[in-house]
């Protein structure tokens, strides 16, 4: 089964509502040649509803960085998931190593997200990485699997298969240390085995499994030559739209 490829900008906390809607005119405008990839642009909260103008009538779709797993409450400083709803948004990153490391955010955290995305039509883009320190002591498997079986837990499999996994070695984020295609191809299919496992087949070969980790426009094709790469979470590199749009459009 041909796995669309999906590229996907996460903005951090970067860009105002001004920029954020240039920025978005701008990668429309760059990315609007190229039909063959699904292109979601993931602004801080504040910058949604400017970069759904923005993005309006185009292929390209709105994400965010994080979500609440309660639909409302008693939940100061929270975001839920009807509220992105609301604004269009159609994926939502949870467990991104920032969010892991400095919000302590769990597996089982990230699996509730999943479930109450799900009941919203939303679609997951789940995160899952090892540090340098795991990846030296040789426990890259054993972390990325633990991280893989806590998110996925329990879920139904029908949602899985149309869910996005982002493997990103938190060493190669934000450091211009990109994992080779070797080292993200050998971790990408131990994900897709595990997830036959936990799943069957169809629901891995559904699956769509993201790269992240200073991919730019000069790596993005190699990776993506990859049989078990199906995309890119960019960080630095989504903040211009000439570098955005080169890692898009990077089979031209
Ligand atoms: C990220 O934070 O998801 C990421 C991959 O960042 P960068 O592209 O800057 O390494």
């Amino acid at each position: 089964m041909a796995r669309m490829p999906i590229i996907a900008g996460n903005w951090k906390m970067h860009n105002k509502r001004a920029e954020a809607e240039q920025l978005a005119r701008e990668v429309v405008a760059a990315t609007a040649a190229t039909t063959d990839v699904e292109i979601v642009l993931c602004p801080p909260f504040t910058s949604l509803e400017a970069v759904a103008k923005a993005i309006a009538g185009s292929r390209v779709k709105l994400g965010a960085q994080n979500c609440h797993f309660e639909e409302k409450g008693a939940f100061t400083g929270e975001v839920s998931v009807p509220m992105l709803k609301e604004l269009g948004v159609e994926y939502v990153i949870i467990g991104h190593s920032e969010r892991r490391q400095y919000f302590a955010e769990t597996d089982a955290a990230i699996n509730r997200k999943a479930q109450t995305l799900y009941a919203h039509g939303v679609t997951p883009i789940i995160c899952v990485g090892e540090t340098l320190e795991e990846r030296e002591a040789g426990r890259t498997a054993e972390v990325v699997s633990t991280q893989v079986r806590g998110c996925l837990a329990g879920l139904p499999a029908d949602k899985v298969a149309a869910s996005v996994i982002a493997y990103e070695p938190v060493w190669a984020i934000g450091t211009g240390r990109t994992a080779t295609k070797e080292q993200a191809q050998e971790v990408h299919a131990l994900i897709r085995k595990l997830v036959a496992e936990m799943f069957t087949p169809d629901v891995a070969a559904a699956l769509r499994i993201q790269y992240g980790g200073s991919v730019k426009p000069e790596n993005a094709r190699e990776l993506m030559s990859q049989p078990d790469i199906d995309g890119a979470l960019v960080g630095g590199a989504s903040l211009k739209a000439e570098s955005f749009a080169g890692i898009v459009n990077f089979n031209k």
